[in-house]
Parts: structure tokens; sequence; C-alpha cells
């Protein structure tokens, strides 16, 4: 199974690594920039960095239309932060960055700027274990979910991971800790798709 991370801007090399301290024969990482590089992938992390950079590089390389087609037939996705805005169905006060995807609604930079970063610690009751700690930079906020929507997890009241059947969006960092769980719960989610397909 081939699980790619879009390698245009932001935090590419730490999925990349975060994923590869996951692999085992039947998991390989490889990081996608072109439409045969997706055509290769089962599965696409969409890391953050800054989601209107992101899109006009998307649209650059060729990648916005076939990144939604996939995610229409059913390719699983994960967008961490500015790749959580790109997979938001609607983004407030933008209407060109989304590239369709979850029924969730998000707004840009919720907590504030740069300096207003932090670190918080909350459970992510299907993950088990201890409190995830979320690093939040510039983050994106959660503010309406669809019916067919799960919540994952929130932290002081605001939603920051959610489920939508092959989609996974998370308002924070996963890739800039040393926790492997949501990698792992994505792998997992890969998985069950992949198995799915071959029925
Ligand atoms: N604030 C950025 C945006 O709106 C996202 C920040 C991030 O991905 N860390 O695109």
């Amino acid at each position: 199974m081939h699980i790619g991370v879009l390698g245009l801007q932001g935090g590419v090399a730490e999925h990349l690594e975060m994923l590869s301290r996951l692999s085992d024969e039947t998991i390989n990482p490889i990081e996608v920039r072109t439409p045969p590089g997706l055509r290769q992938c089962d599965a696409l992390i969409i890391p953050g960095g800054e989601s209107t950079a992101l899109r006009i590089l998307l649209d650059a390389a060729g990648l916005t239309d076939p990144i939604s087609s996939r995610m229409q037939q059913g390719m699983p996705v994960w967008g961490t932060c500015a790749g959580m805005i790109l997979l938001a169905q609607k983004v407030l006060y933008h209407q060109n960055l989304s590239l369709g995807g979850m029924d969730i609604t998000v707004a840009r930079n919720v907590y504030g700027r740069q300096q207003e970063s932090f670190v918080a610690e909350f459970p992510i009751p299907e993950l088990g274990g201890p409190p995830f700690p979320g690093v939040f930079i510039r983050a994106p906020g959660v503010i309406r979910t669809g019916d067919g929507v799960q919540v994952l997890a929130r932290s002081d009241d605001q939603v920051v991971a959610c489920r939508e059947q092959h989609l996974l969006v998370t308002s924070f960092h996963p890739e800039l800790t040393d926790d492997l769980r949501l990698h792992r719960y994505f792998i997992h989610m890969c998985t069950a798709a992949c198995a799915e397909r071959a029925h």
C-alpha cells in the first residue's frame, strides 16, 4: 500500500518520517508532487502549511481535480491544519480554497497569529491511551459539522479532529510530536479501504 504525502509545501518531511517509523513490508510512504505520483497512491496526507499557497501550487501542478476525483472515488485522505482547510466543503470567507471533501465548515486562524501558537492535551477516545499532545500553529477551527461527520476530539469545547468515512481532518500537527497514534489510525483507515475495494 502506497501512502502519499503531498510534497508541495509545509510539513512534508515530518509526515514522511512518521510514516516511515510505522512502515513495514506492506506500507510504503511516498512524496507526491505530480499527477503520475498521485496515481501510484492508495491514500494521501495533505500536510499543514499555508492553505492559500497550497491551493495555488496544487492548481499549478495539475493536482486539484485529480485529488478531488480520487477523493470522491473513496481514496482515504487526511488533512492536517492547512490540509484540513482544503478538505472542508466550506471555508468561511474563502470560496476558492476547498477541494470538496468533508461536510464541515472551517474558519482559518481561529486561535490568532503565529505567536499565539500553543500545545494543548485532550483525549481522543478512538485512539485509547493518554491524552494527545496537540500542536496548534495558526490553526483553523471547525465551526459546523454535518450529520455524517464523527467528532473524534475536542479541545476546550472546540472541535479539533473529525472523520467522515474515508476522510480524516485534524486542526493540529501530530507530525510535530512523537505520538504515532493518529498516523497509525490513518494507516488502519487505509488498510480497511483497500480491503473493501478488494471485495
Ligand atoms: N493558518 C494557515 C492557513 O490558514 C494554516 C496553518 C498551518 O497549517 N499550520 O492556511
